[in-house]
């Protein structure tokens, strides 16, 4: 995995643009282990890098645009840096320009690592005897990240060019700095409200480890997740249903969250433990209630996650991933029935536990499966969509792999 895609980059790089790349980064996709909708309530999250990843081929250039190309789309994308802002790209360009905004602030100034900024190469007069460091740069990416599965192929395009522009451009920004980069992009040129989950697991995923997140510090800190060792997979099943009401349905969640958060005081409800749930039913309508019951629950068993993960193995986390699907379920009603079907006919086929993970609406169900169960659990979890006349949906698995690095 991920070779291919190194080289295909490469060779893509030099046939588009006559020349070899200066270097090759790559970038994965994500799964969360668990911890959903938590991230805009301030709260924790547990995603692990898996083995896809997307490679881009990279080499500065004499212009000051930035150019890409990729094998996603036929469709080239471009832009001056300095002219790049929020509605000037749209399509996939979006993500990769944004990226270099992002990184070059909206001055055409380079952002230090303590976040001032200094003259960056847009400046039209470079100091006398100071040579003036290129700006342009031509990209070609090819990924074997599924797009628009819940896999985050978005945050493993912005960390891969993340990586590739700085380092061409001299940047030496920590990876949380890249991290963010790719946020902003997604956030202000993209123009998605997203969280830091995807970016920061895709930045400092390592191979049998998930990245235990806290996104009101912003720290993060690798747990041990090695599935070989424990016997185990963990199965993805791409439900290939629409996300019909995810954008509605997200922004519904989070005015929720925001009330209960408001009407019992705090911040966030990052700072209510399930101590304080009991009054919580007092202060706020059933469905607020629920939702918010959902988020302080989540929190706590992305922390129970990380300890049975610390102390006992991955084995011990089946029955909270369980927990997490029947809170989705029953309390933030963010599932779907082909969602939900996956989970229960994975736990009949013999999984540990098995959950929907991504915004919900759609999308995909992890289950954490013994070796020796995969081909059932893949034969019940066909025949029970086949007989409920849903989609097909996808079946695979992931393991936690490195984050963002350079291949060449
Ligand atoms: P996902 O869950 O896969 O992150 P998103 O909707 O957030 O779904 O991001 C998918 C979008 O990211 C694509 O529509 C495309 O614009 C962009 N994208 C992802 N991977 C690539 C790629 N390899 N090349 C070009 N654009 C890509
Ligand atoms: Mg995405």
């Amino acid at each position: 995995m991920g070779h291919r895609t190194v080289a295909s980059a490469a060779l893509g790089f030099e046939r588009t643009y006559g020349r070899a790349p200066d270097g090759v980064w790559s970038a994965p996709g994500r799964v969360n282990l668990i911890g959903e909708h938590t991230d805009y309530n301030e709260g924790f999250v547990l995603p692990f890098a898996i083995q896809h990843r997307t490679a881009v081929a990279a080499g500065l250039s004499t212009g000051h645009a930035v150019r890409a190309r990729s094998t996603f789309s036929e469709e080239p994308a471009s832009a001056e840096i300095r002219a790049i802002a929020r509605g000037t790209v749209t399509g996939w360009g979006a993500y990769v320009l944004g990226v270099a905004w992002a990184l070059t602030g909206q001055r055409g100034a380079y952002l230090t690592p303590a976040g001032t900024s200094v003259p960056g190469p847009s400046d039209p007069a470079p100091e006398p005897g100071r040579p003036r460091l290129p700006e342009g740069v031509d990209l070609f990416i090819d990924s074997d990240v599924p797009v628009g599965a819940g896999l985050s192929s978005s945050a493993a395009l912005e960390c891969a060019v993340a990586c590739a522009l700085d380092e061409l451009w001299c940047l030496g920004h920590e990876r949380t700095a890249l991290a963010l980069a790719g946020q902003r992009a997604e956030n202000e040129v993209v123009g998605a409200p997203t969280g830091i989950m995807d970016q920061f697991a895709s930045m400092l995923g390592r191979e049998g480890a998930a990245v235990f997140l806290d996104c009101r510090s912003q720290s993060a800190e690798l747990v041990p997740f090695g599935l070989g060792e424990a016997g185990l997979e963990l199965v993805v099943i791409d439900t290939r249903e629409h996300h019909a009401h995810a954008t509605s349905g997200y922004a519904a969640r989070r005015a929720s969250c925001e009330l209960a958060a408001r009407l019992a005081g705090v911040r966030a409800l990052r700072d209510l433990g399930t101590d304080d749930l009991p009054v919580l039913a007092h202060l706020a309508d059933e469905e607020t209630y629920r939702r918010a019951r959902h988020i302080v629950t989540e929190n706590a068993r992305v922390l129970e996650s990380v300890e049975a993960l610390r102390v006992a193995g991955p084995a011990a986390v089946g029955p909270l991933l369980t927990e997490s699907h029947r809170s989705m379920r029953d309390d933030f009603e963010i599932t779907t029935p082909a969602l939900d079907l996956a989970v229960q006919a994975s736990l009949g086929a013999g999984a540990l536990g098995a959950r929907m993970t991504g915004g919900g609406f759609g999308g995909a169900a992890i289950a954490l499966v013994p070796l020796d169960a995969v081909a059932r659990l893949q034969d019940q979890v066909l025949g029970a969509f086949a007989s409920s006349g849903f989609n097909t949906p996808r079946i695979s698995t992931v393991t936690p792999t490195d984050g963002a690095r350079r291949d060449r």
